[in-house]
């Protein structure tokens, strides 16, 4: 079987390797998509200084039990949590999960890849599926990353909400958003090179799509003068500006990562003064999985939507590469096995 390395930025390496044998609690997957998410980009242009393997929003086909697994048999469909819970922690015990540091990591543990033919994975962390094909149910992993999201900012009927940043997390919020009956949602990205997934923000029930490049956000004549619930999936920076343009009592959920600098400032008394809340979202554990793969089979988040391209393992680079040079036409992409 073959496992793509990471070798060095936007290089790899797909190695032959022996057919691994479950061990207890295990189960042995024929992986059949894993789609492309921006932690992969990330490793593959930062952290490529070692051989590292990746990729954790799969779907696959259980082929063999390991010792104690019993709950699925071979030829069942399933999603893998990229992290779960523990079951037996304080947190877990007193009906947090989501409060859980205890769990099984898929992403941490670098032996770990869904771009591979096969792998090895922990069965407490395997959710089944039907009524989807493999590339749509992997996108269960990122849904409920913008599940977090939108539950974290707490979207309500008739909310004014701005989505920052528009990947594909940010375009299921805004989804997600449109479905709980927000008034108004405005997309807010900072140019206008995406132009597959403006066009998807605008589809899924956008107001309208500020371009930071062009207009501060903080100038948008909103008609209320703001918005009350952000979600945010940018880099921190953006963080003072979308303070700006709240109401009073607003809510601001937050997911963004700069490797290089997380430091921001800013005005403490107007956050006081306009008693904002400002809230992180981090889907460690990843919960909501059955929710998620509903809400994909209803359409309410259509996989057919965000799914742009399709790759086979073998050509890897190239796709990554592609997302790196032109994201004009890339929503997300998908290695499937063909
Ligand atoms: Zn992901
Ligand atoms: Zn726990």
């Amino acid at each position: 079987m073959r496992v793509v390395y990471v070798k060095a930025p936007f290089n790899f390496e797909i190695r032959e390797v022996k057919m691994p044998e479950p061990g207890e609690n295990q189960v042995l997957l024929d992986v059949r998509a894993c789609a492309v998410c921006g932690t992969d980009m990330h490793t593959v242009a930062t952290d490529a200084d070692y051989f590292q393997s990746f990729g954790h929003e799969i779907a696959g086909v259980v082929v063999k039990n390991g010792p104690g697994c019993h709950r699925f048999k071979e030829g069942d469909k399933v999603i893998i949590e990229s992290g779960t819970f523990c079951h037996t922690c304080d947190n877990c015990r007193n009906g947090r999960v989501d409060l859980c540091t205890n769990g099984i990591s898929i992403i941490d543990d670098v032996e770990i890849s869904g771009y591979a033919d096969y792998m090895l994975v922990p069965e407490q962390a395997m959710v089944p599926f039907d009524g989807l094909d493999f590339k749509e149910a992997a996108l269960a992993e990122p849904l409920g990353v913008a599940m977090d999201l939108f539950y974290t900012t707490g979207i309500e009927l008739n909310d004014d909400v701005a989505v920052i940043g528009l990947g594909p997390i940010g375009l299921m919020a805004i989804a997600l958003a449109k479905a709980a009956g927000a008034r108004n949602i405005y997309a807010i990205q900072r140019n206008r090179k995406s132009k597959a997934r403006i066009e998807l923000a605008k589809k899924l029930g956008a107001t309208d799509v500020i371009y930071t490049s062009e207009m501060k956000m903080e100038h948008y004549p909103f008609p209320r003068g703001g918005v009350n619930k952000i979600m945010i999936t940018a880099a921190p920076t953006v963080i003072p500006d979308a303070m700006k343009i709240t109401l009073y009592g607003s809510v601001i959920g937050f997911l963004g990562i700069d490797n290089q600098n997380g430091m921001i400032s800013f005005d403490a008394n107007e956050f006081h003064f306009k008693k904002l809340q400002l809230r992180g979202s981090y889907a460690v554990p990843a919960l909501w999985f059955p929710r998620a793969l509903e809400l994909l089979k209803s359409k309410v988040v259509d996989p057919k939507d965000f799914i742009t391209q399709e790759f086979p393992l073998e050509k890897i680079e190239e796709y990554f590469c592609k997302q790196r040079d032109d994201i004009s036409d890339v929503i997300k992409m998908v290695m499937v096995k063909m």
